[in-house]
């Protein structure tokens, strides 16, 4: 269970905070002020300056106190600080931190059976750990690339890739390749080569595109940050039949979506059809980085051969720890009846209130739309009333808030959201 009620048992500021201090107390502005001479700017001005969490709650450097509705982009899945997981890390790391690929752990081997059993992989199936989101789509693409290859090395002539336009695959080479937003690939061309973008949800622009060139075909069921989009129904079988047809692959990317975030362990799983593998990341550490690729059966498991690909970090001993920590803790405190529980009732609530148009996602991954673009203006309103939410676009905001949630919590900020659009309006 959350642990917001047992806030005084926890130190009030870090160690690492008092050991960078001069003063006795730093401001938000003089910490922004301090970042924006030493950090490069790729994320503009920060929000705010947090120093501390617990549960779903977290703390500015000003002392002020704000509902987490954002959960770090879907990654906080327990929250902030959760103290079982918090224990977990510690102890690992005082046990065993790092040894290198050359050697590996029982926590390394324990996540993998792990998340193979929950994702109900065939046998044959792989882990391939990572430390990020982006890392996982590009081992993705790399055994992409080999799908039709020659065993000599050579790549062969399955030289296309398919992704969807909206879609977000991470930002380094072969995931930006991926990733559709012209404003995030074009400054870097060129690209890994060979990547085709075809119309959201559209079944038969899907077909039309599919031949014996095409490596993979890689999805999002909900895209996150085109704005929380779910697939059509039937969209998912239509690829399964199509990429099997003609030897491709079919690559889920549930970075977002998986670990619990629609109530489900992945958003796929009640679709019917089994992949060819599934990248994992965001939620898996519970705040600690770690992603992961899923090859699913023997075929594709054996396209990356020994030496093909490698990560001096990716799964260490204290991120599988971590991850273990976060799927044990889901399970035994039955965290996916609470997704769908709070995740019904903010949908309900939302589609309620004055001025939403539209609400999408499932279980704790909720889009919704405004009947006015002010969705950055109730961003800023909603920081001052004391929530952290996000706006993908410029009418749509996302909550992605820990899957710890209570409906109480919930009803707050469903209880402050007409305030914050009449605010947002205001100040247009
Ligand atoms: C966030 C995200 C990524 C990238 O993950 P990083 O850890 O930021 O590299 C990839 N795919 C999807 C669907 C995401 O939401």
């Amino acid at each position: 269970m959350s642990n917001v009620e047992d806030l005084d048992k926890l130190d009030h500021r870090s160690p690492v905070v008092e050991l960078v201090e001069t003063k006795a107390h730093t401001s938000g502005a003089e910490w922004l002020t301090r970042y924006s001479t030493s950090l490069m700017g790729v994320f503009g001005t920060p929000q705010r300056v947090l120093v501390r969490g617990a549960g779903c709650l977290v703390w500015d450097a000003d002392g002020k106190e704000y509902l987490d509705l954002l959960g770090g982009i879907a990654v906080n899945a327990l929250g902030h600080a959760h103290p079982f997981v918090t224990s977990v890390i510690s102890s690992q790391l005082a046990t065993l931190g790092h040894v290198s690929n050359f050697f590996t752990s029982p926590t390394q081997i324990a996540l993998a059976e792990k998340l193979l059993a929950l994702t109900h992989a065939p046998a044959g199936s792989k882990v391939f750990f990572t430390n990020s989101g982006t890392e996982a789509n590009e081992a993705a693409f790399k055994l992409a690339r080999r799908n039709g290859a020659s065993p000599d090395g050579t790549s062969g002539k399955r030289t296309k890739i398919i992704a969807l336009e909206g879609a977000f695959h991470g930002r380094t080479m072969g995931a930006l390749a991926l990733t559709a937003k012209e404003a995030y690939r074009v400054p870097f061309e060129p690209l890994p080569g060979g990547v085709v973008h075809i119309p959201f949800g559209d079944v038969a622009a899907l077909e039309a595109a599919i031949d014996e060139t095409v490596a993979a075909v890689f999805l999002e069921p909900i895209q996150g940050e085109a704005g929380v989009r779910p697939l059509p129904p039937g969209y998912l079988k239509a690829a399964r039949e199509a990429t099997t047809k003609a030897g491709a692959l079919l690559i889920l990317d549930e970075v977002q979506t998986g670990i619990g975030r629609t109530g489900k362990w992945l958003a796929t799983e009640d679709a019917g059809i089994v992949p060819d593998a599934i990248t994992l990341a965001k939620g898996l550490g519970g705040g600690f980085p770690i992603g992961a690729l899923l090859t699913f059966g023997e075929r594709t498991s054996s396209l990356l051969s020994a030496g093909q690909h490698g990560t001096t970090f990716g799964g260490n001993p204290v991120a599988t720890a971590a991850a273990l920590a976060t799927l044990h803790a889901i399970e035994s405190q039955r965290v996916l009846e609470n997704v769908a529980l709070v995740g019904d009732y903010l949908r309900t609530g939302l589609a309620a209130v004055g001025g939403v148009t539209e609400v999408r996602g499932e279980g704790l991954l909720i889009g919704f739309d405004l009947d006015a673009d002010v969705a950055p203006a109730v961003v800023t309103a909603g920081l001052d009333a004391g929530f952290i939410v996000n706006s993908p676009g410029p009418h749509t905001i996302r909550l992605a808030p820990p899957l710890i949630l209570t409906k109480d919590q919930a009803g707050t900020f469903l209880a402050a959201l007409p305030a914050l659009l009449q605010t947002a309006k205001d100040a247009q």
